[in-house]
């Protein structure tokens, strides 16, 4: 069996775990990533394996970061069933199809700007419709009831206590006649939260994967954050102003929306005029109300008292715009929730714009406010803040309460830990970098199991007892020159079996290469133009006996220059390569116009300086670059194997002249320029590639023929 991490390792995000057994092929989670740029971008790329080869996916939860790419996995080919928990079924009804539009709305403001400067327009993730498509394929689950979903494959989803619905998943997979139970924690609730059970405790797992979102954090406690938000509440009624809480509509509100109940109950602040101004909010509260029976005792208790929190005279859900616009008329006395929880879009925007001067108001953040967001300006202590375009001076209080977490802190993982009785191995995903080892180094010391921090893509072998990654077994020797600057990968087929990114792709402002930036090609931009040119011909729009007699290095762009002289050679690349192979990352662009994501090559002069490569501009005169990615390159590999893009036999024709040395089936291509060195190649028939990618001029050969040594040895 093995086991890749295809999200949320080292990040909190993209929540996705492959298990292959036998032929069978299982996802637990298929979520959002968000965060940085090259996070962001995974969404957008291919899926690095093939939608329709899965057999079934395993859902712990309805959060985005965990669901949020199961539209486009369904829109991609997938046909298996989705099992979830009946609540997790009917909140994504409303989450996905939310996200769905956020994409199209996203895309449609991208378009209005790239149409404006001629550029192509960019289709969204998924819409609306492809969210309720994915819907139909959902498979309504119960709490605790183990069942087959596949041959040899059973499943049981646990409480996790994280948001209504959410799941601990046990999975039991048999495979030549041994069987391995498998725990993913999914998200794990905090103790004694509003609303949902406390999480259920396992007691076995050979394979266990836990979060880690607050794996070296400690939460404020539940009687100090209910008393300090009577305080809030009383302080800001006193001076007679608005109280707005930014808020999650999906389980945050519904804790608020709790709490003040039972402040109310006990006496501890005035009935309130409470009003819940959002759409998504609204519906997510009655698909809770829908499902009370999974409430916790004291929520269930409060309602056969006839005390819920979401129906009393005093709780309001706005529906309309003009509803929602009314409030802002309202200078003191309501408490308005409403989404994003971060404040940088939605409802609250409006609200915070006609309160944030008043003295009276108060704002009191209740979630996590990330870098760059309108919360976190708000929380740092802004003066003035832009909202719609217009500056507003901040002259109400700002609160925040970090206790409302939905997730266990440090204490409550470890507590939640103890209670097994036998953990073969722990897996530590689902956290930022410092928090996934910090609290992996804590299960070592404490739990004396061994821990291991899966980068992402890694993947394990998971045979019997023992788990080595397959990146340690197959590569353990490898070893990069340390002045090296540029990214590898080792893939068969869309699978990354092995990566790597190392050096500064701008030293000037200290940024590190990535897995996304994008590398000049160098001389290697003659082979895109000599497959610009064979399509063409396939085409019937040239003349094969133009092309010439084939020499070992012909400069095939000056040649698509000479034979297609209406249009220059990029437009055509861009036209013939680009667009049918789907290279969404690749582009022309001139050296000092090179976007943010783009290596700086550096070349050594010959008194032995480092310098910039101006040379190349000067060399070159002005003429675009290709730039291009690990990914799309690997992407470019397996079209050309698959035999869409160009019949085989002219691939075939096409790379006889670049076979590795004497390896037969083997072709490379090579790019050089000052302070550029690419090298990219690998099998067809069976598709496999190695790319080796640098903004520097050391060590790319050697790095690539280490690469290639391993050939044959792991795949
Ligand atoms: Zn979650
Ligand atoms: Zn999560």
């Amino acid at each position: 069996m093995r086991m890749q991490f295809l999200g949320a390792a080292e990040t909190t995000s993209g929540a996705c775990y492959l298990i292959r057994a036998g032929d069978r092929q299982v996802l637990v989670d298929c979520g959002l990533f968000h965060g940085s740029e090259e996070l962001k971008q995974r969404n957008y790329g291919d899926f690095p394996f093939e939608p329709s080869s899965i057999d079934a996916v395993i859902l712990t939860h309805a959060h985005i970061d965990h669901s949020g790419l199961l539209p486009k996995l369904v829109k991609h080919g997938f046909k298996g069933p989705i099992y979830a928990t009946a609540v997790t079924c009917d909140l994504c009804s409303i989450m996905l199809a939310d996200s769905g539009h956020i994409q199209e709305s996203e895309v449609e403001r991208k378009n209005r700007k790239r149409i404006r400067r001629g550029q192509d327009p960019l289709t969204p993730i998924y819409t609306v419709d492809d969210a309720d498509k994915a819907m139909k394929q959902f498979k309504r689950m119960v709490y605790d009831e183990e069942v087959e979903i596949l041959p040899s494959i059973r499943v049981r989803f646990r409480d996790a206590g994280h948001i209504l619905g959410a799941a601990i998943v046990e999975l039991w997979v048999m495979e030549k006649g041994e069987t391995t139970k498998l725990v993913f924690s999914g998200d794990l609730g905090n103790l004694d939260q509003p609303i949902v059970r406390d999480p259920t405790f396992i007691t076995e797992a050979d394979i266990l994967v836990i979060e880690s979102t607050y794996g070296t954090r400690t939460h404020e406690n539940r009687e100090d954050r209910t008393e300090h938000l009577a305080h809030v509440v009383n302080a800001t009624m006193k001076r007679g102003g608005n109280l707005l809480i930014p808020a999650f509509a999906l389980g945050r509100t519904q804790d608020v929306l709790y709490s003040l109940r039972v402040l109310q109950d006990k006496g501890a602040i005035p009935p309130l005029n409470i009003y819940i101004d959002s759409p998504l909010a609204t519906k997510a509260t009655a698909v809770f109300q829908e499902h009370a029976r999974v409430f916790d005792y004291e929520t269930r208790t409060m309602i056969k008292e006839g005390r819920s929190p979401f129906e009393a005279p005093h709780v309001h859900y706005t529906e309309s715009v003009e509803e929602s616009m009314r409030l802002n008329s309202v200078a003191g006395g309501l408490v308005i929730i409403s989404a994003s929880g971060m404040a940088d879009a939605g409802r609250i925007k409006h609200h915070l714009k006609h309160n944030l001067w008043r003295r009276q108001a108060t704002v009191l953040l209740v979630g996590y406010q990330a870098q760059g967001t309108l919360g976190r300006r708000l929380q740092d202590g802004a003066d003035e803040v832009r909202i719609h375009g217009e500056m507003v001076k901040v002259a109400a209080t700002i609160e925040t309460i970090s206790g409302f977490s939905a997730h266990a802190d440090q204490g409550a993982l470890l507590n939640w830990l103890r209670r097994f009785r036998y953990i073969g191995r722990v897996f530590v995903t689902h956290g930022e970098k410092e928090s996934c080892h910090g609290f992996a180094e804590l299960i070592r010391s404490e739990l004396k199991v061994p821990t291991v921090v899966p980068k992402l893509d890694e993947s394990f072998d998971l045979q019997g007892a023992e788990t080595l990654s397959t990146w340690d077994s197959e590569y353990q020797d490898f070893h990069v020159a340390e002045d090296f600057s540029g990214v590898l990968q080792v893939a068969k087929g869309a699978e990354t079996r092995f990566r790597g990114a190392y050096g500064l792709s701008q030293r000037r402002y200290k940024v590190e290469n990535h897995f996304f930036t994008l590398f000049n090609m160098g001389s290697a931009r003659h082979f895109f133009a000599q497959l610009a040119l064979a399509r063409l011909v396939e085409q019937g729009k040239l003349d094969q006996s133009k092309l010439g007699a084939p020499s070992a290095k012909p400069l095939w762009e000056e040649k698509l220059r000479e034979l297609v002289p209406s249009e220059t050679p990029w437009d055509v690349v861009a036209r013939e390569v680009f667009e049918p192979a789907a290279l969404r990352q690749s582009s022309y662009y001139y050296l000092d116009h090179a976007p943010a994501a783009a290596a700086t090559g550096y070349t050594t002069t010959r008194q032995g300086q480092t310098v910039e490569n101006v040379y190349a501009i000067l060399e070159e005169g002005l003429k675009p670059q290709l730039f291009s990615t690990a990914h799309d390159l690997k992407r470019l590999w397996n079209v050309l194997a698959q035999g869409e893009f160009l019949k085989p036999e002219k691939v075939m024709e096409l790379v006889a002249p670049y076979q590795e040395g004497s390896m037969a089936g083997f072709y490379t291509i090579e790019g050089k320029a000052p302070g550029v060195h690419v090298i990219f190649g690998g099998r067809l028939e069976e598709p496999r590639s190695i790319i080796v990618l640098s903004n520097g001029e050391v060590a790319v050969r050697a790095v690539f023929d280490q690469l290639l040594s391993y050939e044959g040895k792991g795949w």
